[in-house]
């Protein structure tokens, strides 16, 4: 029977073949084609080695040595690799995605003092107290203007940047953030006693 498409499914390959080329597909599918049994995609009988080596075959990850499949390999390296480059919300300091969730647990408890309330905020409330208590976003110039209103009109949030008014120190801020990651990472050390962070290692 020939449906809307003028076609059949193949009972081997399971896609839809056009009547007029049905008989030939199905000898042909049959004979020289068969399912890869890791990818479930149809795969020439001759080419099905070539096809394992090309999607299948297991290579070492450069940056974790773990055995990957080809075809993962890609997603692999954007969000499962342990070695990958993450960067932390708060510092904007690179390091390998294993080391950032403790990273950024002790980065953002730290606090610094907020100059507008003269609280300390930790990095973790930074962005809402800014957003919530003085009603002004990152990257933004807080003027006094005229009338003595501190209330800046909404401008478009940057999670990437810390802290208000650095639109153009940018480089003495990540000297300065150096500095004091320095010291945060001297005092996480020291409460831990230099333990070695040897998790997931090997
Ligand atoms: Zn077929
Ligand atoms: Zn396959
Ligand atoms: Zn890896
Ligand atoms: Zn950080
Ligand atoms: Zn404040």
């Amino acid at each position: 029977m020939v449906d809307k498409e003028g076609g059949s499914v193949c009972p081997h390959c399971k896609k839809v073949i056009s009547t007029a080329n049905f008989d030939l597909h199905a000898v042909h599918c049959k004979r020289n084609l068969e399912k890869c049994q890791r990818c479930g995609e149809m795969v020439a009988r001759v080419r099905a080695a070539e096809h394992f080596d090309e999607f299948h075959a297991l290579v070492p990850c450069t940056l974790c040595q773990a055995k990957i499949e080809v075809s993962d390999l890609a997603r692999h390296n954007l969000n499962q690799c342990p070695k990958r480059e993450t960067i932390c919300p708060y510092c904007e300091f690179s390091m390998p995605a294993e080391d950032s969730v403790e990273h950024e647990y002790f980065c953002g408890s730290r606090t610094d003092l907020c100059v507008y309330c003269n609280k300390y905020i930790t990095n973790r409330e930074r962005l809402g107290h800014d957003v919530m208590v003085h009603g002004f976003e990152y990257d933004k110039e807080v003027k006094t203007s005229g009338d003595g209103s501190s209330s800046a009109e909404p401008v478009e949030v940057s999670s990437q940047s810390r802290g208000p008014g650095q639109r153009s120190g940018n480089h003495l801020r990540k000297l300065w953030v150096t500095a004091a990651l320095g010291a945060a990472v001297f005092l996480v050390s020291a409460y831990f006693g230099r333990r070695p962070t040897a998790r997931g290692a090997s």
